[in-house]
């Protein structure tokens, strides 16, 4: 696996200065997630505000090149990263009496925030996972429901699109599921711009998230084919650099809607075939394509080609996925670990670790370490910090090798959890 993307990363998260395009009418500002507004002659149109931590300097950006009020707002979804930071927009048209902002978002934005009344601490514990190395121990809620800046005009369900004008400048705005069902995109003939919210971002798309409920890649193909038949100029990412240039806007657009394609049709074409999760998952990284490794605007840095084989899975499958039915109604893998001990004592099974790590076979080895981490009598110290001590060792080579943000966290997070044990072991002796 190529190591390290941290580049690819840093520009993942915006952090680069911001930039202006067509004369200085359009703003990109880039603070994780990233905003564009409109400077039209009658106000300004805002496409997403940035997370609620960054929303000040989004602000501050904007301003700095114009002071005309804003009008209109429009939220691409309603993730926290693209629809929360908007208190200093607001505050402002508070502050001077200006007419409240309309507020443009799909009625499965509106269905999304009443979600988050009810999974507000699960959301929070989630995100502090995904996002671990960038909110280090964070107490505050990354989403809080409350806080929900409310539509105006909301897209309904049978809606595809919906259009105004401010200024001179036309405004289309169509939804299109993708990486949630709450889509919307913009394109602005007179700007020659799309703005895609995360149905665009500076790595494979994030169809397959370890963490997030079912995503549509099929959906996401078709909305990348409609973007292109726009012919634009510049294109506005959810994250990442503004892509410039109309055969760069076209690339991105072909080569992802081409990778979505790609991992549905061949998932499908194997489901049809009868075969089973395992069977397809590894017979899909073997036949991914040198094209989609090699584009950058594929990099495996936040979404994978390896999650999204399990997002195609889901969209058609069941939980029942191994085709064995040991698995229909598994036993605790306690329990399981403890039966492998009675077999074999816990120095035989570290011996066997040790040997597979040596021969750089690092996944079996955690599948080893994981009987005696599992299995063994929280008396036992010694074998128990043995096992753990080779299981943070492999982590932290995984963790190495490893160019994906969210594979990245999942290991540094069992890694730290890890060490506690290590801690709490030793002052147990
Ligand atoms: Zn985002």
């Amino acid at each position: 696996m190529v190591k390290k993307v941290s580049d690819g990363m840093s520009d993942f998260f915006g952090w680069f200065p911001s930039t202006t395009f067509e004369n200085n009418t359009c703003i990109f500002a880039s603070n994780f997630a990233n905003t564009c507004a409109f400077d039209t002659e009658d106000g300004l149109v805002i496409f997403d505000v940035p997370i609620r931590q960054f929303s000040q300097k989004t602000f501050d950006e904007v301003r700095k090149i114009t002071s005309k009020p804003v009008k209109y707002i429009i939220l691409s979804h309603g993730h926290f990263d693209h629809a929360f930071g908007y208190a200093p927009f607001i505050e402002e048209i508070k502050k001077n009496g200006w007419d409240m902002p309309e507020v443009i978002a799909h009625e499965n934005c509106v269905k999304r925030f009443e979600k988050y009344d009810i999974l507000d601490k699960y959301h929070d514990w989630i995100n502090k996972q995904q996002f671990s190395s960038v909110f280090k121990g964070g107490n505050d809620s990354v989403v809080s429901a409350s806080e929900t800046l409310n539509p105006t005009i909301i897209l309904k369900a049978n809606q595809s699109s919906y259009s105004f004008k401010l200024g001179d400048v036309n405004f289309e705005i169509y939804h299109d599921i993708g990486e949630t069902d709450d889509s919307l995109w913009l394109w602005t003939p007179e700007k020659k711009t799309i703005c895609t919210g995360d149905l665009m971002v500076s790595s494979f798309p994030n169809v397959g998230n370890p963490f997030k409920v079912q995503r549509y890649p099929k959906d996401w193909a078709i909305a990348m084919e409609k973007m292109r038949e726009k012919n634009a100029e510049y294109l506005v990412p959810g994250h990442g650099r503004l892509i410039e240039g109309k055969e760069n806007v076209r690339d991105v657009l072909s080569i992802t809607a081409e990778a979505m394609h790609f991992v549905h049709d061949e998932i499908v074409k194997r489901l049809n075939e009868g075969k089973w999760f395992e069977q397809i998952y590894h017979e899909m990284l073997e036949i991914y394509p040198e094209k989609f490794k090699k584009h950058k605007i594929l990099s495996d840095i936040y979404g994978s080609y390896r999650f999204a084989i399990h997002a195609v899975y889901r969209l058609y499958h069941g939980w029942y996925n191994s085709g064995n039915p040991t698995d229909l109604f598994p036993s605790k893998t306690d329990d399981i670990a403890r039966e492998f001990l009675r077999l074999n004592s816990e120095s035989e099974y570290i011996k066997h670790a040790n040997s597979l790590f040596s021969e750089g076979k690092l996944q079996l080895a955690l599948h080893i370490l994981d009987i005696i981490i599992k299995g063994s009598d929280e008396q036992n110290t010694e074998a128990l910090t043995a096992a753990l001590y080779l299981k943070l060792k492999i982590l932290k080579q995984k963790i190495k090798d490893e160019s994906n943000f969210m594979a990245e966290n999942i290991l540094q997070n069992g890694a730290n959890q890890i060490k506690e044990r290590l801690k709490e072991l030793k002052n147990s002796t």
